[in-house]
């Protein structure tokens, strides 16, 4: 956890969100922009800069992400119609905020 960290302060609380599932390693809240009828962002809750700073020690943290976004797609009823999963890397990609998150998006066609 960092003081100055926007998705370190959203997993611990200091900033509100509005959650959709939690587990040990990740904690998973709606998107504030979202980009389709479900956009529900899943953070590994210790801070990881980005996928490209994923490292093998990180190995349960990032299985753990998957396994939260499977749950995150059942709760949401985005099965058996599929969803799309994105990690941005870098500012090329669009990345704003630098805690790893992998965006689930589902609920219209992609
Ligand atoms: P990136 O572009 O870095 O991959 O994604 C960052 C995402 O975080 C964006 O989709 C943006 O809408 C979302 N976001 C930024 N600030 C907040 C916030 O304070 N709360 C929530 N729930 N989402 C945020
Ligand atoms: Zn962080």
């Amino acid at each position: 956890m960092t003081d100055e960290c926007l998705f370190c302060r959203i997993v611990s609380g200091a900033i509100p969100s509005t959650a959709v599932a939690s587990s040990d390693l990740s904690f998973a809240f709606r998107d504030l922009n979202p980009q389709a009828p479900t956009h529900v962002l899943v953070v590994p809750r210790a801070h990881i800069a980005t996928a490209d700073d994923v490292r093998g020690d990180h190995a349960a943290d990032v299985a753990d992400l998957f396994v939260t976004a499977q749950d995150v797609a059942r709760r949401e009823g985005l099965m058996p119609d599929g969803y799309r999963l994105v990690f941005n890397v870098g500012e090329i990609s669009g990345n704003t905020v630098p805690h790893l998150h992998l965006h689930v998006l589902g609920g219209r066609r992609l």
